[in-house]
Order: C-alpha cells, then sequence, then structure tokens
C-alpha cells in the first residue's frame, strides 16, 4: 500500500479564491501534494480550463465543487452529472445527497462548526439529514491551524457520536485554500492509502472506502492482520483476533519536516474506548500485538506536543469496521 498527500478543497478566481487556476496546481505541487480537487463555490468552470491546459502536470485532480447555500457548505466531489443544489431546503438535503450519490459523487460537509451568521451565512451546518449513511465525510478540520480552532473539537465530537451510532463515515481534512497561506501557518492534510498508484480512480475510491488518515505532522500506518491477509483504514473485516500492526512515521512535506513536534502516545480506540495506550519515546517507532476485537469499529489516534501546545491529537486514522 502507498499513502499520497491530496488536497480535498480548494478555491481559485473561479469563486473567491486568489489563485488563478494555474497557481493554485503550481502551490499545490509546490506544497507536495500529489492529489487535489478543485471545489470552487457553485463552480465547475475551473477544471474546465485544467483540463485544457493542465493535463500533464504531475498531479492528480479530481473535479469538485462545494455546494454554497444559506444552510451549509457540501464538499461534491467528482459527480458525473451536475445535481442541482439551488432547491435545497433544510428538510430536504438528504434527497439532494441522493441525487449526488445517483450521479456517484461524494459527499463531504465541510466546516460544519464555522461561525454562521452575521460572520458567514451558510458556513454553519444547518441541514437536516437523516440518512448520516450517505455522507463519505466529515471535514473535521479545516483551513490552517485546525487544533487551535474550537470548532474542530466540535466536528470530532459529531464525527466519533456518528461512528458511535454505526454509522460507517470518515473524517477528513480541507485546507479551504483560497490564496498562500501566511508564514507558519500549516493545514491538517488528508493522505489516502492506495494499492499502487495515485490515479483518479484510485484516488477516488481511497476517498469512498476510507481509506485516509488526517495528519498535523507525523505519518501513520497500521494493518490488521489475520490468516495472512492485512486490512487497513475503510476495510471492513469480521470480529476476532487480530494482529495490529502500528507504525508513527516522520513526516515527508518540506515544510511538516521542519515543525517541532513530538508525538507522545499512539492509541488504539475501539468504540471510542481506548483499548491500547502506547507511549512513545522517538519520533518514529513500530509496534505489534494481538488483539480480540468486538464489533462495531477500530482507529488509532497519534497526539502529542505541536510546538508549545500539549496533547494534541497529531493524526487521527479512519477505522476499520467490524462486523
Ligand atoms: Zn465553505
Ligand atoms: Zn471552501
Amino acid at each position: 500500500m502507498n499513502q499520497y498527500p491530496v488536497e480535498l478543497h480548494a478555491h481559485t478566481h473561479h469563486s473567491d479564491g486568489d489563485f488563478s487556476v494555474t497557481e493554485l496546481v503550481e502551490s499545490a505541487l509546490d506544497f507536495g501534494y500529489k492529489g487535489l480537487i478543485l471545489t470552487d463555490h457553485n463552480t465547475y468552470s475551473g477544471y474546465e480550463e485544467i483540463v485544457d491546459k493542465l493535463l500533464d502536470q504531475k498531479l492528480i485532480i479530481l473535479r469538485g465543487i462545494e455546494w454554497t447555500t444559506y444552510f451549509g457548505h457540501m464538499l461534491v466531489h467528482d459527480p458525473k452529472k451536475f445535481v442541482d443544489w439551488r432547491t435545497a431546503t433544510i428538510e430536504s438535503i438528504d434527497y439532494h445527497i441522493n441525487q449526488v450519490k445517483e450521479a456517484e459523487g461524494l459527499v463531504g460537509i465541510a466546516h460544519p462548526f464555522a461561525i454562521g451568521n452575521p460572520i458567514c451565512t451558510g458556513c454553519h451546518w444547518e441541514f437536516q439529514v437523516r440518512d448520516w449513511s450517505k455522507v463519505d465525510y466529515i471535514e473535521i478540520w479545516n483551513r490552517t491551524a485546525p487544533h487551535k480552532q474550537f470548532w474542530s473539537e466540535k466536528a470530532y465530537e459529531l464525527w466519533t457520536s456518528k461512528l458511535k451510532s454505526g454509522i460507517e463515515i470518515s473524517c477528513s481534512a480541507g485546507r479551504d485554500w483560497h490564496r498562500p497561506d501566511a508564514k507558519g501557518l500549516l493545514p491538517g492534510i488528508t493522505y489516502v492509502q492506495v494499492p499502487e498508484k495515485l490515479e483518479q480512480s484510485t484516488m477516488k475510491a481511497a476517498l469512498k472506502k476510507g481509506s485516509m488518515y488526517i495528519t498535523l505532522a507525523p505519518r501513520l500506518e497500521w494493518t490488521l492482520t489475520s490468516q495472512n491477509i492485512n486490512y487497513s483504514f475503510g476495510d471492513k473485516v469480521p470480529a476476532g483476533t487480530y494482529t495490529i500492526s502500528v507504525s508513527c512515521l516522520e513526516p515527508n512535506l518540506p515544510l511538516l519536516k521542519e515543525l517541532d513536534i513530538e508525538p507522545k502516545r499512539i492509541r488504539v480506540i475501539q468504540n471510542e474506548m481506548i483499548i491500547e495506550d502506547i507511549k512513545l519515546s522517538k519520533t518514529s517507532a513500530s509496534f505489534r500485538f494481538d488483539k480480540t476485537l468486538v464489533r462495531g469499529y477500530v482507529r488509532v489516534e497519534i497526539s502529542g506536543r505541536y510546538q508549545n501546545q500539549e496533547d494534541v491529537r497529531l493524526t487521527i486514522g479512519n477505522p476499520v469496521y467490524l462486523k
């Protein structure tokens, strides 16, 4: 399995971003992203420019949009046909989400707890979703320094409450990139895990399955092994005994390598209960142990110091689901 950093939420001057499409693509390559989804507000027009001009770039790019409404912002990634958001009401969002799914699009709830009116009308999620199983991810980290934003914690609670209620749903990070960020301000990164090369199809499949994790810096590898078969993020497996391998690895993006961080613990969490709490004594380490896992889900987090702040969630892995 290979892991690739991707950005799922980015704007250009086709909506309210300062980047031209070319500048966004160049900035993404400079940062070290291998994949990008263009998500301008209520328009796909930027992607047409990419198709025309930028196909030879070393960046896998998917078409996307940020539905921008009075009742919330929703990332719609790679739908195969146009789905109209303009008639979506608080009560009718399930119908619209279903239409996106029928169009083979992926659905992500953007910054659900951002401040709404009068600071940013529509930025706070007010749609009444009844069927959360159709939502692919909740963007629990938005913009830069997400560990310092109060809404990240609320979004994390929303995500874990859905997991606990039995829904299979991923967390994602979105830079919500509009312009070059101030020096020293870094976003959370989404890493997708794919069997071989990153391509449009493998990137989309990983996002759909939840084969991904989010991080402020350390990389995370983990597998559950039973009878010589390995499972990882987003897989569905029977409850039972597994050999768990988990590694905290050094960051591999240039700006993240320079960060003053210290991973201190790896926690394995089953149904929101910590079932293994490993103390780290160095920034890169691997562990292996057996666990009997019950029905529900199991996931991994790395926490530690981020600059002068302690007990920060540095890395959050999406679950393996146990049937
Ligand atoms: Zn938004
Ligand atoms: Zn946005």
